[in-house]
């Protein structure tokens, strides 16, 4: 049964749905049916990006939904190739125009770019400029890091909304947390589920076999995706988990009728490993991630 999601209040009052679908490797021909998937289970947002190439199917989705645009909370990204001030909104042109709307509600950073960081500042003051446009609804960053955040926030005008980053119990970048806990920044979490550890070659090391998740899923009658998604929205953090089958998408929704112990919990802050399964934000180069993004 469908019913209302609750949401996360941002730092400009925008409300965002706590849960959303991500759709990073979902392919352009898959992208239209994990979508319409996840808006009649009753998800209210979308995780897209310029990067993923999928944002005009996850715009037809959309329009074609019951609910149509005016129901669905989109996020998108800029990749580090749109970075500089007028490259980015033109960025904020080819997207829009692949969603298929005037205005776009999270519209962030996808990267930080260490190596050009007037270019990352650039880009940012376009997010403020498109902020004070009215064609974006709220903006932020994604894999920035304290120092990252630290070096924006001083010449910013507008506090980011959100900061996405690689957050899964076996990589939870407690400090990045609480810096973005003392400016007011939601911590969204990418790879909720802990994706990324599935991807590692040769290591077996998935949270959805990890035996803490698994006995807490047991005793609670749900699965280990499910405990996992629960962890984060308990702790205050949005979640953006992906997935291609109609079947896990409404598991991973199925989250709001059951709560997680304080030692459950921590038993899951627990099992943080520090080992990144992303790229190392400082390694983000335009050279090492060039990808062109096409126009609308
Ligand atoms: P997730 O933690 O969401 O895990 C996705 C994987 O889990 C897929 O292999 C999926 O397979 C599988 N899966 C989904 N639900 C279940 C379930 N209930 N039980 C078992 N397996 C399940 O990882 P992602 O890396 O995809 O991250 C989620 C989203 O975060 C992305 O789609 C994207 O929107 C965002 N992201 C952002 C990044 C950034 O740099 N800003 C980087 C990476 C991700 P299947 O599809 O076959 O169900």
């Amino acid at each position: 049964m469908a019913h209302d999601v609750p949401s996360i209040a941002l730092n400009n009052g925008v409300e965002m749905p706590s849960i959303g679908l991500g759709v990073f490797q979902t392919a352009p021909d898959e992208t239209r049916g994990a979508v319409a998937a996840a808006l009649d289970t009753g998800y209210r947002h979308i995780d897209t990006a310029a990067a993923y190439g999928n944002e005009r199917e996850v715009g037809e989705a959309v329009h074609a939904s019951k609910g149509g645009r005016a129901a669905v909370f989109l996020e998108t990204k800029i990749w580090i190739s749109d970075y500089g001030f007028d490259e980015t909104l033109h960025a904020f042109d080819k997207s829009a125009g692949k969603l298929g709307v005037d205005e776009i509600d999270l519209l962030i950073l996808h990267q930080a770019l260490p190596s050009d960081f007037d270019k990352t500042l650039g880009a940012y003051r376009a997010l403020e400029t498109l902020l004070k446009r009215g064609k974006v609804r709220a903006i932020g960053v994604s894999n920035f890091m304290t120092e990252h955040l630290t070096n924006l926030l001083d010449k910013a005008e507008v506090v980011p909304a959100v900061n996405q980053i690689e957050l899964h119990p076996y990589f939870q970048q407690p400090e990045v947390q609480a810096f973005n806990a003392e400016h007011g920044i939601v911590t969204q979490a990418w790879s909720p589920i802990g994706g990324i550890t599935f991807y590692r070659e040769g290591e077996h090391t998935s949270t959805l076999e990890d035996a803490t998740i698994v006995k807490i899923a047991e005793s609670n009658s749900k699965s280990p995706a499910q405990v996992m998604l629960r962890w984060h929205l308990q702790e205050g953090r949005s979640v953006i988990p992906k997935s291609t089958k109609p079947r896990r998408i409404a598991e991973n929704f199925d989250v709001f009728d059951f709560e997680l112990t304080t030692d459950e919990v921590a038993a899951i802050d627990g099992l943080d490993t520090g080992k990144r399964g992303g790229p190392e934000p400082d390694a983000i180069t335009l050279e090492s991630f060039a990808l062109e993004i096409p126009e609308a």
